[in-house]
């Protein structure tokens, strides 16, 4: 364990030198005045016995939160937070204001405040991270210890939850929100394109150029126009790599047996590139695809001008509202097309998410963490899960839930409406997989059945790798070097690759060059980092 001994010395020197020293050690209250909790922590683990049902604490008591999840604050309003806070006896009152929608903002104007929310979460796991190692939220390995014994289980007992929880300093700073789903992404085609131009499912990436080609060329929306896109993606503007995939590539890192690569300096990148400058120029890319954005989904299907995406089980969604102006729309999920090399493999899967954690200033922190155990019991993970019970859902004869008409005819999205009640929120909590499948779409079923069905597509042995990059955990020692010459190549390699992509400059020519650029901005000291952290994710 040199490892271990190595951190535990950089940790104290850390700690001598950091603003929040001095709220570190949970058994000295600090003088904030925000919160009304009750600082008697043993008085409060004697009556511990005696409290009824599912509360916390006997008197209720008020925790300050700052947490802002998809642009919205955290409200106390919420239908599903009241009814937690009259179960547990545990009020949040959220320090956000309602009408702020700017995250990292207001995250940073907290921090350099010094005032800190006794509960924090934040969409940033590593910035989380860096806050406890700066003395402002607490190391939570002993308090989950003593009294926390549902979120330790599922420390003992879920591998990738763990490795999500544990800094490489090997503190636990925040409680992620879990996923038991596995599948993220899937390849969606007009099966309607397919069948009006009688085509087979395309099972290889050479069988999808033929595909593709022919959606290009053979009208297959019927307007006599050569107007059609055949490969779009929503998510062009943040990851334009994505289709790099079918040849077993991408401009970001990647693990192969053990040993971390950077891809664009790998022979598959060369074969990637040049297919997709080839697809770009004979039209089967969508030509916006780097600026048209997050609406292109909605854009290119509801003009019926896309024919085929890499997204979400939400792409299904499409088949009930659009057959209504184009008769027969059908978007279906297919396998992903086997690579150059005959291999079926999906790169996208879901992962445990970052969650919330405690405040080193926070009064009273026995009782948030026996607060934050309740989503991990039943009770507390249907509620921020499935809502309440005769509301929300119903729990059938063999033990299965289903949504109420309140949420599947409300006026928004199932999950719209569940987030407006507060939840499905990004806490630390444990995702109930069976949630998801309540409110999909026969598209989205069938296209979650396939992937599953297939766990052989995945690697499962993976760091996280999610929006196209991986979400690997740096060592404190190597994190400011990592960033710094990341924050050169990042933008230097996606520069590079629009411009072979658009055709504006020619990749074989200015390959050689580009690899003695990235050496030169210092590519294998980043590989050496992510090695060094991939090694510890292995347990090396
Ligand atoms: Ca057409």
């Amino acid at each position: 364990m040199k490892f271990k001994r190595i951190i535990s010395s950089l940790l104290v020197a850390t700690m001598l030198t950091v603003p929040f020293v001095g709220c570190k050690s949970t058994k000295t209250p600090s003088v904030d005045k925000t919160t009304e909790q009750k600082p008697n922590v043993e008085k409060e683990d004697k009556e511990d016995n005696k409290l009824e049902g599912s509360l916390i604490t006997a008197e209720p008591t008020t925790f300050s939160i700052f947490l802002n999840f998809n642009n919205m604050p955290f409200n106390p309003e919420w239908r599903v937070w009241q009814e937690i806070a009259k179960r547990t006896n545990i009020h949040l009152e959220g320090v956000i204001s309602q009408s702020n929608s700017n995250e990292q903002e207001a995250f940073n104007l907290m921090v350099s405040s010094g005032k800190l929310a006794d509960i924090i979460g934040y969409v940033d796991a590593s910035e989380l991270e860096k806050l406890g190692r700066d003395g402002g939220v607490l190391p939570l390995n002993d308090l989950i210890k003593e009294h926390a014994p549902h979120i330790q289980e599922m420390l003992d007992n879920d591998e990738r939850f763990r490795q999500t929880a544990v800094s490489l300093d090997g503190n636990i700073y925040q409680i992620p929100k879990n996923q038991s789903l596995l599948t993220a992404e899937f390849w969606w085609i007009r099966k309607d394109w397919l069948d009006k131009l009688n085509l087979e499912v395309p099972t290889n990436v050479d069988e999808l150029y033929n595909v593709l080609t022919a959606f290009r060329n053979e009208d297959p929306n019927g307007n006599g126009k050569k107007d059609e896109i055949p490969l779009f993606d929503r998510a062009g503007h943040k990851m334009p790599d994505e289709y790099l995939y079918l040849w077993d590539t991408s401009t970001e890192f990647y693990p192969r047996n053990g040993k971390m690569t950077f891809e664009p300096m790998e022979e598959n990148f060369k074969t990637g590139v040049r297919n997709i400058v080839k697809w770009y120029k004979e039209g089967l890319i969508d030509p916006e695809i780097f600026t048209r954005g997050p609406k292109s989904r909605d854009i290119l299907l509801s003009g019926n001008l896309g024919g085929m995406t890499h997204d979400w089980p939400s792409a299904g969604d499409y088949n009930s509202s659009l057959p209504e102006s184009i008769p027969g729309f059908e978007m279906m999920a297919i396998a992903p097309p086997a690579d150059q090399n005959g291999v079926v493999k999906e790169r996208t899967m879901r992962y445990p998410g970052v969650g919330w954690s405690i405040s080193s200033q926070a009064k009273d922190p026995v009782t948030i963490i026996k607060f934050m155990d309740f989503f991990f019991t039943e009770e507390g993970s249907d509620l921020v899960n499935w809502g309440i019970e005769g509301e929300t859902y119903v729990v059938n004869e063999d033990g299965t839930k289903s949504y109420t008409d309140a949420v599947m005819k409300s006026d928004q999205t199932p999950l719209g409406y569940l987030r407006s009640l507060g939840v499905q929120y990004r806490i630390g909590m444990s995702q109930d997989a069976e949630y998801e499948y309540a409110f999909m779409t026969p598209a989205a079923k069938a296209a979650a059945e396939l992937y599953n069905g297939n766990p052989e597509w995945f690697d499962v042995t993976l760091p996280p790798y999610l929006d196209g990059k991986l979400g690997l955990k740096y060592l404190p020692e190597d994190e400011n070097e990592y960033k710094k010459i990341m924050s050169s190549i990042r933008p230097y390699v996606d520069e590079k690759f629009q411009s072979w992509m658009l055709g504006t400059a020619d990749f074989d020519a200015e390959y050689d060059a580009f690899i003695a650029e990235l050496k030169a901005r210092g590519i294998e000291k980043a590989i050496e980092i992510n090695q060094r952290s991939y090694d510890i994710f292995l347990g090396k």
